[in-house]
């Protein structure tokens, strides 16, 4: 008779599973797919599903020295477009005096360098990153 030794439930020896430590935490580390919807683990460049890649969000200690020179001090998109116009207006501002005064010619031409590096960054900042 080995009636006895069928199932006897040792204290001291519970079943791994419910540890709970490498619980699946829906919502916390998944990412959705942006074209499918599918969840993906977090670590993934593109999707397991569709193989979309993944936009990068690049933080913003991570973005080029160039694009941080050119939006340093500039919290939001708003502010930085605000620069791009102002650059814009100062150069047409400059481009206008200059015909009464010709010294302004070239600090029009200082204005379309800044205005352009304000707004590449801004464009760079847009795909490659977010406003935070
Ligand atoms: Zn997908």
């Amino acid at each position: 008779m080995s009636v006895d030794s069928t199932r006897r439930d040792c204290p001291g020896h519970g079943s791994a599973s419910t540890s709970g430590r490498e619980r699946y935490n829906p919502g916390m580390t998944e990412r959705m797919c942006p074209r499918c919807g599918a969840a993906n683990p977090p670590a993934g460049m593109n999707c397991v599903a569709c193989g979309e890649r993944f936009p990068q969000k690049v933080d913003r200690k991570t973005w080029p020295i160039l694009v941080r020179l050119s939006l340093w001090g500039l919290p939001s998109r708003a502010s930085a477009w605000a620069f791009v116009w102002i650059c814009v207006a100062g150069m047409l501002g400059s481009l206008a005096y200059g015909f009464v005064d010709w010294w302004f010619f070239p600090i029009a031409g200082l204005f379309v360098p800044a205005a352009l590096a304000y707004y590449l960054s801004l464009r760079w900042v847009d795909e490659n990153s977010s406003w935070r």
